[in-house]
């Protein structure tokens, strides 16, 4: 396993719609294990492909608390089918756009299906952080992070905040 780079905004590849993945192979699970890796080293409870440079739909994701044990989930060609009217607000930050938070509004829950680790599919009502991270990891497949959400003179002061950040750390 391997800790792969994270893209940043402006990036533009972060705009694009990821494709739909072939096949769960062996290649993709190697993907998956090193995009775990990365995530937890970040660390963040969320990461998309598109973040380490491969635009195809593929998720890994860990909501489980500190306290916890690790409870690490891959999603392959995620659909939302459902989500709920009543909708959450949660503090969201982004690996892509480090060190930036911001209140932003989102179905409270929702309802998707996917293919795991090995190819099986499933299909769950997800709630709470774990409904707010999956639906905040599926906009990164479809081009979308979560400044998109403010107003234009916040989300440029967002990418100029990352851009002074990330040229610092060079
Ligand atoms: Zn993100």
């Amino acid at each position: 396993m391997a800790k792969l780079p994270i893209i940043t905004v402006p990036n533009p590849l972060l705009k694009t719609v990821s494709a739909p993945v072939e096949e769960v192979d062996d290649n993709l699970r190697s993907l998956m294990d090193d995009m775990l890796d990365t995530m937890y080293a970040a660390p963040g409870i969320g990461l998309a492909a598109v973040q380490v440079g491969r635009p195809i739909r593929l998720l890994v994701m860990d909501v489980s608390e500190e306290d916890q044990e690790k409870n690490p989930q891959y999603f392959v060609n995620p659909v939302i089918t459902w989500t709920s009217d009543e909708l959450a607000t949660y503090n969201e930050g982004c690996l892509s756009v480090p060190e930036q938070y911001a209140d932003i509004d989102r179905p409270a829950e929702c309802k998707i299906s996917y293919l795991d680790y090995h190819g099986t599919e499933h299909n769950i009502h997800a709630t709470g952080i774990f409904a707010t991270c999956f639906q905040h990891e599926m906009d990164h497949l479809n081009g979308i992070v979560f400044i998109d959400y403010l107003s234009p003179l916040k989300k440029s002061i967002a990418v100029r905040k990352v851009k002074k950040l990330v040229k610092e750390e060079e």
